[in-house]
């Protein structure tokens, strides 16, 4: 074991999960989250947790089964329709699959519960770092509060403010931007869109224009109506007051399936823009023995893939393993964690892109069908 101080800029699922597994070591972690405590329940949306990356740490913390009782199998079910709404591809889920559901909030209160107080830190938004003459990390906040570190893990998302001491890259707009709604109550409010949308995720794939549903565990659909847009073409969208916002979604969807257009009309006046970006597929950094990344800070991907969490949750688990075999040695530990992160996340990374491409085909429903029924395949045949 290493006496070395660790301090995680961050506190979302990814550093999180990684001071858990850290303190679970003995070792002297602490988290520094520019936010409050109720950062991750107030962000929302529901995440499926992959039983082969996202749930290894969870399982490591002995977290599984609390974990396990928490997340909604049932949130599987998977439907495909294209704007007209035929139905490509509808799958509901049965027993306990491979990726259950659990609302964001609520992943990160279960990690959350178990770090001792002491160690998180909200109100702490990283500024600046720079290394010592005996090879330590002296980070300042915004606050002016400055701590001395052996080792800094830089878990500050998509804008990371700690990339930039290892790399001089600029994010990629993928050219695709999200208005996002919210059915609330929908069990009860609209018991139409709750049978049509079932218990999971609906994806209504129409070339430029998608919609897409997702049941969360609040009983609200979150919607994602994503265009094909210019970076700045969001900006028009953002300068409408709601009804307007509303008016001009559904004239620009006025082709759409009546059914599909109930994730717009039904939504309330919970609204956020988001345009996606991502890092370069197979991003690297210049090694350094006392700083290094996880999560959307070391491989931002689009959300087309559903792995950005994991990836996160498996990052800590790969460093914090890489940590526990050291002995001490931070140097060797950061470069054993980076080689193997850089191979899984290219790969998820080429997935996402991937499937972003497919999701905007003119055939995207049909081909993303394809797609879910090969993988349906697959794993009918590993199972006999
Ligand atoms: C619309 C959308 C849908 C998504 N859907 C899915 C999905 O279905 N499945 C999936 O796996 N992934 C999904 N993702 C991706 C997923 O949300 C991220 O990959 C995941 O949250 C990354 O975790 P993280 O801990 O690395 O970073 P984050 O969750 O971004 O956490 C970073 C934390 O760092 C804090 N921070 C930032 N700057 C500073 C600073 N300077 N100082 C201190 N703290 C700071 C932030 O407040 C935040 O709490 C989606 C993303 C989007 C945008």
């Amino acid at each position: 074991m290493t006496n070395k101080r660790i301090g995680i800029i961050g506190g979302g699922p990814g550093g999180l999960m990684l001071g858990l597994l850290l303190q679970n070591q003995g070792l002297d972690v602490h988290i520094y989250e520019k936010a409050d405590r109720n950062v991750n329940r107030s962000r929302g949306g529901s995440l499926d947790i992959h039983h082969d990356t996202g749930q290894l740490p969870l399982a490591e913390a002995g977290l599984l089964d609390a974990f396990k009782a928490l997340a909604r199998f049932e949130g599987e079910d998977t439907k495909i329709v294209d704007k007209y709404g035929k139905l490509y591809f509808e799958e509901d889920a049965e027993g306990e699959g491979g990726r259950p559901e659990i609302d964001r909030g609520e992943l990160c209160d279960l990690i959350q519960n178990k770090i001792d107080a002491e160690r998180i830190h909200y109100g702490y938004e990283f500024n600046n770092m720079e290394t010592l003459d005996d090879g330590r990390v002296e980070v300042n906040f915004t606050n002016n509060e400055t701590e001395i570190f052996d080792l800094v893990v830089g878990s500050d998302g998509a804008f990371s403010k700690v990339r930039p001491f290892l790399a001089d890259t600029d994010l990629i707009y993928t050219g695709v931007s999200f208005i996002e709604l919210s059915v609330p109550d929908v069990q009860t409010k609209y018991p139409d869109l709750a049978e049509y949308n079932k218990n999971g995720k609906m994806m209504g794939l129409g070339g430029d224009q998608l919609i897409l549903g997702q049941l969360n565990g609040d009983g609200r659909i979150v919607v994602y109506v994503a265009y094909q847009l210019d970076r700045d073409q969001l900006d028009e969208y953002k300068a409408l007051n709601n009804e307007e916002l509303k008016a001009r979604i559904l004239e620009e969807y006025q082709d759409w399936d009546e059914d599909l257009l109930k994730y717009i009309r039904y939504s309330d006046e919970n609204i956020m823009f988001r345009r996606i970006y991502r890092l370069p597929i197979g991003f690297q950094w210049q090694h350094q023995q006392n700083i290094t990344l996880i999560g959307d800070a070391a491989h931002l991907m689009s959300p087309f893939a559903g792995e950005g969490v994991n990836m996160a949750m498996y990052d800590a688990y790969m460093l914090a393993q890489a940590i526990a075999a050291s002995d001490g040695n931070l140097d060797e530990a950061l470069n054993d964690y980076e080689q193997k992160m850089y191979a899984s996340s290219k790969e998820r990374a080429q997935e996402s892109q991937d499937n972003l491409e497919l999701f905007f085909r003119e055939d995207g429903a049909e081909v993303m069908a394809n797609f879910f029924i090969e993988g349906q395949e697959m794993l009918e045949e590993a199972d006999n």
